[in-house]
């Protein structure tokens, strides 16, 4: 099958957050598989240029038609992780692509909706039929509809087009101009069924176009899917996405095993696997040494985390108290955009400089983060919601417990020891329901508990864990099952 994604992120290259992990993992395992992928991402100027291979200038001159005038643009080609990759470099005195940031910036609807249009006016000259293009989130949402609306009077009949919500909280709503600038009429398309945002009359809402263009609509998790078309986590879009309600999915992410596996992960000093669990306490024991913790008989409590009111970081707070105060050990790694945040946690850290079983690490740090998923006995996720979540994975598969809220990716992925519904082998965490200190509390107690007097049964949690695939390799054959039904339609 002919697939291209069409993104504003690529990990690797342009990475701001999932999105651009998702990109890079679906599309590499979909290539393993013996499909042709390709991806069209935006040339920014702060790229990993390093991590191309084989770049070169595959289309010169591509005008692209915005608003009264032609936009002259450039499409370079090279290999990304091994996947055919090409990147649209605008020459408009807007400098839409080089900015110091990939998003950010107030006229963002406008750069990405010109992406959008650039991607298919190079589909088009360049005589790319795809059988499917899969776009991400509201920066690439317009590409269906300039499919539907456009390209398709210009002989592209063909592409089924597949479009994921990787978080609904950011719509892309912006006034009409993105709509004229691209030979859109607005007094047509500002309607209730078509891009009219519901609760903004008068604006475009770029990914409730997404959703009634595509063929195909999916979230990264089942639960995630479920949570925004029936509470208020839809941030108004629960109507456009129950009105389409049977083209909807949820498909988890995947995580790369090539990277995170606790047998062969260069980052760590002792490597583990689930036949050689003793291993993991090495780690621990470098954990301890690299924070200076004391080297007692206690768990340690890891997040490793945004620090946002999404990721409940009042609750992370609250729970390294009750760490301290219940006999365990308590690590965090995170980092925060807010910068009243940034300073609560860093006079957190002095209040507790001293303590022998607290480190706060607050700094981005991928080579920490590999020690403390492996060193660590527990990792806490109070995620006021979660589209999916890595974390999680991640951890499960250093044998790490997650204590984490059942929410979203959390609920289809984190088992309850005690109460979940699925069978003992399956049960590979604690989960709680409310967003409060009480619900954290009970749910860290019972894992407390646990490990301190159960160490067999926990330690087949662990396994649980460990033995769990959430690798790309379930995830692509999801996404290609759902490829195979649009191109039938
Ligand atoms: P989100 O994308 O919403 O931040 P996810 O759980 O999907 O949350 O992914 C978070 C990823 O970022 C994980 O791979 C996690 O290990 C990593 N991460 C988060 N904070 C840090 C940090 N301070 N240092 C290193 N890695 C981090």
């Amino acid at each position: 099958m002919f697939i291209v994604h069409i993104a504003s992120e690529f990990a690797g290259v342009a990475k701001v957050g999932g999105l651009a992990d998702v990109v890079q993992g679906l599309t590499r395992e979909l290539s393993i598989r013996g499909n042709h992928v390709e991806v069209i991402l935006p040339r920014y100027e702060q790229m990993r240029m390093d991590r191309v291979w084989g770049y070169t200038k595959s289309y010169a001159d591509l005008w692209v038609p915005f608003h009264n005038f032609w936009v002259h643009c450039d499409v370079y080609f090279g290999f990304v992780d091994g996947v055919k990759t090409y990147f649209i470099e605008s020459h408009f005195f807007k400098n839409f692509f080089n900015r110091s940031v990939i998003y950010g910036d107030r006229d963002d609807p406008e750069r990405f909706a010109f992406f959008s249009k650039a991607a298919m006016e190079f589909l088009l000259k360049s005589g790319k039929h795809p059988d499917v293009i899969h776009v991400h989130d509201w920066q690439t949402a317009m590409v269906p509809l300039l499919l539907a609306e456009t390209y398709k009077h210009f002989g592209m009949t063909h592409p089924r087009v597949c479009f994921t919500i990787h978080n609904v909280h950011h719509q892309g709503i912006t006034g009409d101009h993105v709509l004229r600038q691209n030979h859109l009429n607005p007094s047509w398309y500002l309607g209730d069924d078509r891009l009219g945002d519901d609760q903004y009359p008068g604006a475009v809402n770029l990914m409730k176009g997404g959703v009634v263009y595509s063929n195909f609509v999916t979230t990264v998790s089942p639960t995630y899917m479920h949570e925004i078309r029936h509470s208020t986590l839809g941030h108004g879009l629960q109507n456009t996405l129950n009105r389409h309600w049977a083209k909807l999915g949820g498909v988890l992410n995947g995580v790369d095993y090539g990277v995170w596996n606790p047998e062969v992960d260069a980052l760590i000093p002792h490597h583990f696997s689930p036949e050689n669990l003793d291993a993991k306490y090495g780690n621990k024991k470098a954990l301890r040494d690299r924070f200076w913790l004391a080297d007692t008989y206690k768990p340690i409590i890891a997040v490793i985390s945004r620090l946002d009111h999404q990721k409940g970081v009042g609750l992370m707070r609250h729970a390294l108290f009750y760490a301290l105060a219940n006999n365990c050990q308590f690590v965090l790694l995170g980092t925060s955009p807010d910068p009243k945040v940034t300073e609560d946690f860093w006079n957190l850290k002095r209040h507790l400089n001293d303590n022998p079983d607290c480190h706060l690490e607050l700094a981005f740090d991928e080579g920490v983060s590999h020690l403390i998923y492996a060193g660590a006995d527990m990792i806490l996720i109070p995620s006021a919601f979660e589209p999916c979540g890595l974390t999680q994975l991640i951890a499960m598969k250093y044998g790490t417990v997650p204590v984490a809220r059942a929410t979203g990716g959390l609920a289809d992925t984190v088992f309850d020891a005690n109460y979940a519904h699925v069978p003992y082998h399956d049960r590979n965490g604690y989960t709680f329901n409310d967003f409060d200190q009480a619900a954290v509390d009970s749910a860290l107690q019972r894992a407390i508990g646990m490990w301190y007097h159960y160490p067999q049964y926990w330690r087949e949690l662990m396994l649980n864990g460990m033995r769990k695939d959430y690798s790309w390799n379930h995830s692509a054959q999801h996404y290609l099952n759902i490829y195979e039904y649009i191109r039938e339609k």
